[in-house]
């Protein structure tokens, strides 16, 4: 069997197309192009026996501080796109909200499986009154996959280790991806 080497799922053709909604294409069941699960391309999918990126490290104080911080971010864009979905009125907004949620979620549990740590944190919930719009929502998603990419560029001379430099460059090129889709919605 396939698995994806950055989240460590195994790709199963029943689940391909899980969340298409934040795809830059759909997968085919024999034609998958990026993990369902945390969006990344093909080229990391490996056999099941192979080593999942980042196992195994053995990480420092600052590098389990900026892994920690990592994980927050994205649980909490997470969270924020759970609630896009449930609030926005247009069906294809609520679907791309509903899948971006989900890779985010997926983010936050690789970062969980680096750091060594059994649960993913609970955040303290936001206020969405400022939110009126779908149109409010989009902007916002735009704004915070930003901040996502600057994170990972920002930190990515100061981890203790090259896996996690790649890990940084792989995951800021899913959140490009999702810049792309949320501006042309
Ligand atoms: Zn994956």
């Amino acid at each position: 069997m396939i698995k994806c080497l950055v989240c460590g799922y195994i790709l199963r053709e029943a689940s391909v197309d899980i969340n298409k909604h934040a795809m830059p294409s759909y997968n085919k069941p024999l034609d998958i192009k990026y993990c369902p699960f945390c969006g990344v391309s093909m080229e990391w999918f490996g056999e099941e026996d192979k080593r999942v990126l980042g196992s195994d490290l053995n990480l420092d104080g600052d590098t389990t501080k900026i892994m920690d911080h990592a994980m927050k971010l994205e649980v909490f864009n997470g969270d924020f796109y759970k609630v896009a979905s449930e609030k926005c009125s247009n069906e294809e907004n609520k679907s791309f909200f509903k899948a971006l949620s989900n890779i985010e979620y997926t983010h936050a549990h690789i970062h969980k499986r680096i750091i060594g740590i059994e649960n993913l944190p609970k955040l303290a919930n936001i206020s969405y009154e400022r939110f009126k719009k779908d149109e409010d929502f989009l902007k916002e998603a735009i704004k915070r996959e930003e901040h996502a990419i600057n994170y990972y560029n920002r930190y990515y001379d100061k981890v203790c280790s090259k896996e996690l430099q790649t890990l940084f460059e792989i995951l800021s090129t899913v959140e490009k991806q999702h810049i792309t889709l949320a501006s042309v919605r």
